[in-house]
């Protein structure tokens, strides 16, 4: 497993204008060092505790992005440092990640999740309760959050058209979001198996983590 070559091979693949986001949950910091070294600097880890690890580890010129579902009590760990946190899908959580940075005197960008997958173990707001939260009272009131746009993830399937449609879907919810909320400019989809696809649908962040540092094993 090549990383650096792995990295390249992505990065000629796709627009300048898609942020790539290595997504390194499990693996050790020294395969995050040999991406490092190949020149990326965003990376997306699932769990607070592991990414808060790797922050201290790693140099300081990186973006931390979390990728995975967020517990409220854990916020206060990343605060600090996090770059982008990609799976919020409710108000109260969005309320805890504005008190946590107001600690630290910081703004911490947010992207709201969208379900758009048909299974039902998949995270995310719908796109009603998405345009309700960035239309209320209490969502204007906080000043040290910034919502720079939509995360999704489409069904587990290989069926191609379906992923399509629910990508198209966020593509679509994120449009309409667009039109009250210029501030909006991320479209987060797309992984190891479909990133070309979201690209075409719209993507302009994918998060990958095989193609880049090989299977995962979840057992050590
Ligand atoms: C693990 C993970 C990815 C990357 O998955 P790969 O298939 O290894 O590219 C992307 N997004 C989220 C939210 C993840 O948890």
């Amino acid at each position: 497993m090549n990383i650096e070559q792995n990295l390249n091979n992505i990065n000629s693949s796709i627009p300048k204008d898609v942020t790539l986001v290595a997504v390194s949950k499990t693996k050790p910091v020294s395969d995050l060092m040999e991406a490092y070294n190949a020149g990326q600097r965003v990376f997306g880890e699932n769990k607070i505790q592991e990414m808060v690890e790797k922050y201290e580890q790693m140099p300081k010129d990186i973006q931390w992005h979390m990728i995975g579902h967020v517990q409220r009590n854990k916020v206060k760990y990343m605060a600090e440092f996090v770059n982008l946190i990609h799976g919020v899908d409710s108000l109260k959580l969005l309320k805890e990640i504005n008190k946590q940075a107001k600690k630290h005197d910081r703004v911490i960008n947010c992207l709201l999740q969208i379900k758009i997958a048909e299974e039902d173990s998949k995270f995310g707001m719908s796109a009603e309760d998405a345009s309700t939260l960035l239309q209320s009272e209490t969502f204007s009131e906080l000043k040290n959050i910034s919502i720079v746009g939509v995360m999704g993830m489409a069904t587990f399937t290989y069926d191609t058209k379906q992923i399509e449609n629910e990508f198209t879907l966020l593509k679509t919810t994120f449009d309409k979001l667009k039109i009250q909320n210029p501030k909006l400019k991320i479209i987060s989809m797309g992984m190891s198996g479909d990133y070309q696809l979201a690209i075409d649908c719209g993507s302009t962040m994918i998060r990958v983590g095989s193609r880049i540092f090989g299977a995962r094993n979840y057992n050590n």
